[in-house]
C-alpha cells in the first residue's frame, strides 16, 4: 500500500485497522506530506516500536530520479522512473517570488496533440495518485535539499497527459494536496491544465474546483480538430460556456492556452474570433510562441506576429499574456513541454 495515495481520514481509519488510536494517522499524514518524509524513524514522535512496526509493513521509497538537468535561468527537469520502468517528467520552474511544480498524470497521453511530441509517443497508462503526489514530494525535498530560497508555492498539472482522463486519481491527489493538515495548497495554486474534456470539467466544478486552464490553440472547430483530435468530441463554443460556468475561486480568471503556430492559427480571423469568444472578464489569454522541433511540421510566428495578435486581444479588453522564453520555455501548455525539454536538454 502506498501511503502517500491516503487522504487523511483513510490514514486515520488504517491506524485503527492496526489497532492504533487514530491520531498516529494524523501524526504520519502530517510527516509524509508537508515535512517530506521518506523513512518512519524521521518521525520523532511516534514511539520507536511503532516506527519498527511501519517500516515493516510500508515503504515510504520515492520514485527514483534518473536525471536531474538545470537550465541557466534556474528551471530544472527531474526524469523519474516509476516502479514498473516507466519515465516520466517534472519541472521546478523559478517564478519571481515562488517556485512552479509541473507534474504529469499519465505515461504518454492519449490525446495526440499535433505540435506535442508527447503526443507523438502514445499513451501507456494512468499515474497513480501516490505516483502523482511523489512528483511533489520530491519537487519540494529538491528546494529543501538546495537551499534554494523561494518557495513551491504552485502546483500545476501541465507535465504529460491530460489530467482530467485520470480523473479519479487526480481528484484525490487534489485533496491530498490541499487539505490544510498536510501540504496546505489553497486551491487557486492548484492548476490543473485540460484540453477540454467537458464532462469532467464539469465533475471538477462540483467535486472540487481548482484554478483552471484550457488547451484551446483554435477559436474554430474545423481548425481544433485539426490540432487536438479529441475536439471531434467537443465544440469550441459548449467548450467556452462550460469554463464560463466553472466556479472560479476568488473571481480569478480561466487561463486560456495558446500556441501560436505560423501561418495556421495566427491571423486576424482567428485573432477576431478569439475577441469574441473571450469577451468579458472571465479569461485571460496566455499566448505561447511555438519552439521548432525537427519532428514536428510547425513554424514559429515572427515577433511582429506574434506582438500584433497580442495587440488585437489587448485593444479589445481581453487580458493577454505572451509566454516569456525562459531558456526552456516550459511554461508551455502541456503539449509543449516535453518537445521543450527534449529540443533544451537532448
Ligand atoms: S498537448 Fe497535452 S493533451 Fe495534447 S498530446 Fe500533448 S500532453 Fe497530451
Amino acid at each position: 500500500m502506498d501511503l502517500r495515495a491516503l487522504e487523511l481520514h483513510e490514514l486515520r481509519e488504517l491506524f485503527k485497522e492496526l489497532g492504533e488510536p487514530s491520531y498516529r494517522g494524523e501524526q504520519v499524514f502530517h510527516w509524509i506530506t508537508c515535512r517530506e518524509a521518506i523513512s518512519f524513524h524521521e518521525m520523532t514522535d511516534l514511539p520507536k516500536s511503532l516506527r519498527s512496526r511501519l517500516s515493516e509493513l510500508f515503504s515510504l521509497e520515492l520514485p527514483e530520479v534518473i536525471e536531474t538537468k538545470t537550465d541557466v535561468d534556474g528551471t530544472t527537469k527531474f526524469a523519474i522512473k516509476l516502479k514498473d520502468g516507466e519515465v516520466i517528467e517534472s519541472v521546478l520552474i523559478p517564478e519571481r517570488d515562488h517556485y512552479t511544480l509541473c507534474v504529469s498524470t499519465q505515461v504518454g497521453c492519449p490525446i495526440g496533440c499535433k505540435f506535442c511530441l508527447t503526443g507523438t509517443m502514445g499513451f501507456k497508462r494512468n499515474l497513480t495518485t501516490g505516483e502523482i503526489i511523489s512528483q511533489v514530494v520530491i519537487g519540494r525535498r529538491y528546494v529543501k535539499e538546495k537551499e534554494l530560497e523561494l518557495p513551491l508555492r504552485n502546483i500545476v498539472f501541465m507535465g504529460m497527459g491530460e489530467p482530467l482522463l485520470n480523473y479519479e486519481n487526480l481528484l484525490k491527489a487534489l485533496k491530498i494536496l490541499a487539505h490544510p493538515k498536510g501540504f496546505n495548497y489553497s486551491k487557486k495554486r492548484l492548476t490543473v491544465s485540460t484540453v477540454g474534456i467537458i464532462e469532467k470539467i464539469k465533475k471538477l466544478a462540483k467535486d472540487f474546483p481548482t484554478a483552471l486552464a484550457i488547451s484551446l490553440h483554435a477559436p474554430f472547430d474545423d481548425l481544433r480538430r485539426e490540432l487536438i483530435p479529441i475536439a471531434v468530441r467537443y465544440s469550441v463554443k459548449d467548450l467556452i460556456e462550460v469554463c464560463r460556468e466553472f466556479p472560479r475561486i476568488k473571481n480569478s480568471r480561466i487561463t486560456v492556452e495558446y500556441v501560436l503556430l505560423r501561418g495556421i492559427n495566427t491571423d486576424l480571423k482567428c485573432a477576431k474570433r478569439l475577441a469574441e469568444l473571450l469577451k468579458g472578464k472571465v479569461f485571460k489569454v496566455n499566448l505561447i510562441p511555438f519552439n521548432p522541433h525537427p519532428e514536428l511540421p510547425f513554424e514559429r510566428p515572427t515577433e511582429e506576429e506574434i506582438e500584433a495578435f497580442q495587440r488585437y486581444l489587448l485593444d479589445r479588453g481581453i487580458l493577454t499574456t505572451i509566454r516569456k522564453s525562459k531558456g526552456l520555455n516550459i511554461r508551455a501548455a502541456c503539449g509543449q513541454l516535453r518537445a521543450e525539454i527534449q529540443s533544451a536538454f537532448n
